[in-house]
């Protein structure tokens, strides 16, 4: 913040599909899609319109004991291209309460599962609650859930999350990608265990760490083997970002319950949604002296405007065949970036689709070279934000070829021009 605070500030006044204009009339290619959501670019007539429209009917009505029209058209939009078996839909507004929601349901749902109730019997004969029966959670090592206490608690990066620790709850850390280790903590200790949360395919703001092919699928496997319900978080993998619809589709997965969020307006407004099974939405019915209810409700749930926005947005991705140009988009990404490996500290590249992480190596943390690359990249018309030494390319979906190019072409000179002068930190 003091350093922010130091320097004139890069203001963002416009944009226009891939690029953002600045208050200097300055253009820039948006190489982080406005932090990960932007999906048929920015001031798009299609989401304006829609918005609009809405707007001339009603911008806000609660879905608290209320409907309102577009988020029930959203929903069923949303369960007929989710994964099989995702039937219901609860919507709020962030990456981080879809996650919490999703904690919050899979605790709940074991709660109110008839034979919760141990076999430790009290003195006088009536049984009791087994305190910890289903209420323990698996996360990836280095998982990112977003950044309410929740969501927080199954997180996995130390710089972000280490401070908290004495406000978390405790979760079960596995590495990714190791499939005996995962078996060996389910056989152990199932009775114990509510649900496993992953980032399906790739760990993103962890800095874009791809996990084994066939990993998720067996993921899957044992959890339905060791009776655990998986939560997938495709807060950033959902809405095409990797060339499916959502990653988990690329194994043939269906989770129990899935959060989305940030590609699901199109990047235009806070919408998010937890997706589940008919079976987890049955344990919460209910007498209302039964108590089965889930009370966890935000204010601006399901809110009108941007539910319009979503079913426009799902709309283009069929109008505009969103996913079928983006493979070819993907091939020339990947293409471009094979020029990469020849810059001298360039450690690493991973893509997965349209998400891309640079490693740099050799700087130490305080040279924040990260950083140094995307100022780079500033003067030269492309916004970027790295995660640590990663430098993140992450454009909107509907980036064309030569915009691309020309993404590349900046994000080689300005990583080039970084790393190039060997500073006295360098090693
Ligand atoms: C961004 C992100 C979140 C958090 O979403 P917010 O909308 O920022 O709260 C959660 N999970 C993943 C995988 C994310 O990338």
């Amino acid at each position: 913040m003091r350093d922010w605070a130091k320097n004139d500030q890069l203001v963002i006044e416009r944009g226009e599909g891939v690029y953002l204009y600045d208050t200097d009339g300055n253009k820039y290619i948006d190489g982080a899609s406005s932090l990960w959501v932007t999906v048929h670019g920015h001031n798009k007539r299609e989401l304006n319109n829609a918005i609009k429209q809405q707007l001339n009917k009603i911008a806000h009505s609660t879905l608290l004991g209320l409907g309102n029209v577009p988020s029930i058209e959203l929903a069923e939009k949303l369960v007929k291209i989710a994964p099989k078996g995702l039937t219901r839909v609860f919507y709020s507004d962030d990456g981080s309460t879809a996650v919490e929601i999703a904690l919050k349901m899979a605790f709940q749902y074991w709660q109110q599962q008839e034979h919760q109730t141990s076999n430790i019997k009290l003195q006088n004969k009536s049984k009791i609650k087994n305190p910890k029966f289903k209420t323990k959670f698996i996360t990836l090592k280095n998982a990112y859930h977003g950044d309410t206490i929740g969501s927080v608690s199954v997180g996995g990066i130390d710089l972000f999350h280490k401070i908290y620790r004495p406000l978390l709850f405790k979760s079960i850390k596995v590495r990714p990608g190791d499939i005996p280790a995962l078996e060996k903590v389910l056989k152990k200790r199932r009775q114990e265990i509510a649900a496993m949360i992953v980032e399906p395919l790739i760990q993103g703001a962890a800095g874009m760490l791809l996990q084994p092919k066939g990993y998720l699928k067996a993921v899957r496997r044992l959890c339905t083997k060791y009776n655990v319900l998986l939560i997938c978080d495709e807060v950033a993998t959902g809405f095409g970002r990797t060339g499916k619809m959502f990653a988990c589709q690329h194994e043939g997965v269906s989770p129990d319950i899935m959060c989305v969020a940030k590609g699901l307006t199109g990047g235009y407004l806070p919408v998010a949604a937890t997706l589940t099974t008919e079976k987890i939405y049955k344990a919460f019915l209910g007498r209302p002296e039964e108590n089965k209810t889930f009370f966890h409700g935000h204010t601006y749930t399901g809110n009108p405007l941007g539910c319009a926005a979503a079913l426009a947005s799902l709309k283009l991705f069929k109008k505009e065949k969103t996913l079928l140009k983006m493979t070819i988009i993907f091939n020339k990404l990947e293409e471009g970036l094979k020029k990469f490996r020849s810059l001298d500290h360039v450690a690493d590249i991973r893509q997965l689709g349209l998400m891309v992480g640079i490693e740099i190596a050799g700087f130490p943390p305080k040279e924040r070279i990260g950083h140094r690359v995307i100022l780079e990249a500033r003067k030269r018309g492309a916004i970027l934000r790295p995660l640590g030494n990663v430098i993140v390319l992450m454009p909107p979906l509907c980036i064309n070829d030569k915009e691309l190019r020309n993404l590349l072409s900046i994000t080689y000179s300005a990583i080039k021009k970084a790393t190039e002068k060997p500073s006295f930190f360098a090693f």
